[in-house]
């Protein structure tokens, strides 16, 4: 009997490639579509579990293939009612994902790798480096985790982004792999305009982006108008100046016609002034954006500060009053660790402390 390491994960598969494998044990083509249906639209986890089909096939199924690879390490509920999970994948590595309901959607936020190479110096996950890739497999369980949970509250599960601990464009294959299942119409079938990936700016993979056949948005981490200070709190920046950045931007739009969103986390004291907004500005009037600013989530042990809400607005109104398109996005979860990694970190995860912009 195979042991279970040697299984292949089904999540990170294309029916395609499932039908060839059916194809391959002389088994009808139906039986992969039968298959995907039971575990992506009526949330089976388990082979043994699938009655419509035959016990000597379940059987044969549950020798080669695993639905899910996780298991829950730990879980915690806000009062405004964002879920965190924590899930352990069967080599001890363990990934942070998070569900976001609103009045209007079920947002999921999932990972990309585990522990992260950006080392943003106000992120726990960065502090503790890359310890490896996820697998397409991995991405897709942890949508799926969090959309039978929303299901299970009676919400089907509407959007997703891949903004949780990693860098996405870093994994790019994989990460590629886990949006096309979760937007194919037998997968998880999410819209790809529903589907947000975030980055910190690889400028060869946002041009490889822009030539996929896929409508998703792309948000870009800038947190720093100027090369000098964006260094200093991305310290993977110094691989990427902003303009080559900016250049990437526009290339991105001529080739897809979407705009981007630029991602700004504000830090109290640090990045949240005149000669910021200004400059900020102008880069703004350089590429075709919006502006998402995020109020900093203090990490203990980091000395990094929440700008309070006088400055925030200011700020805000800085970029308005010169015609840029900004929203302040809500906090969620401040009374749970939401932003990343701070839940690997206090459970023994991970070894630095983290927080998402
Ligand atoms: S904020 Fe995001 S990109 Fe930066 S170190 Fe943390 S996980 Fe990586």
């Amino acid at each position: 009997m195979a042991i279970e390491s040697e299984k292949k994960h089904l999540l990170g598969v294309t029916l395609e490639d499932f039908a060839a494998y059916c194809d391959e044990q002389n088994l009808p083509a139906y039986r992969a579509k039968q298959v995907f249906e039971w575990v992506y639209k009526h949330g089976g986890g388990d082979f043994s579990a699938m009655s419509n089909l035959s016990k000597p096939l379940r059987q044969q199924l549950a020798e080669h293939w695993m639905v899910t690879t996780a298991v829950p390490a730990d879980r915690r509920e806000a009062t405004d009612h964002t879920l965190k999970l924590l899930l352990r994948w069967p080599d001890e590595a363990t990934s942070e994902c998070v569900l976001i309901p609103d009045d209007r959607r079920q947002t999921a936020c999932i990972s990309s790798q585990v522990g992260c190479p950006v080392r943003c110096v106000f992120c726990a996950s960065g502090h503790g480096g890359l310890q490896r890739q996820l697998k397409a497999g991995e991405i897709v369980e942890q949508a799926l985790t969090l959309a039978r949970l929303s299901e299970s509250q009676g919400q089907r599960l509407s959007h997703i982004v891949v903004m949780g601990i990693g860098e996405p464009l870093a994994n790019y294959n994989n990460v590629i792999k886990a949006i096309r299942i979760i937007n194919a119409d037998w997968g998880l079938n999410i819209g790809a305009r529903k589907i947000t990936v975030s980055t910190v700016g690889l400028p060869k993979q946002i041009r490889q982006l822009a030539a996929e056949d896929i409508q998703i948005n792309l948000a870009i981490s800038l947190h720093a108008p100027t090369d000098e200070l964006r260094q200093e709190l991305i310290p993977w920046a110094k691989n990427t100046r902003i303009d080559e950045l900016v250049q990437a931007v526009r290339d991105y739009f001529k080739a897809t016609g979407r705009e981007v969103t630029i991602e700004y986390l504000l830090l109290g004291g640090v990045n949240d002034k005149v000669e910021h907004a200004h400059r900020l500005v102008t880069l703004c009037r350089r590429m075709r954006c919006n502006v998402n600013l995020i109020r900093y989530n203090p990490v203990p042990g980091l000395d990094f500060q929440r700008p309070d809400s006088s400055a925030t607005h200011w700020f805000v109104q800085q970029l308005r009053e010169r015609g840029v398109n900004v929203h302040v996005r809500k906090s969620r979860g401040l009374d749970i660790d939401a932003a990343c990694g701070q839940l690997r970190r206090s459970t023994g995860g991970a070894k630095g402390t983290a927080v998402r912009g």
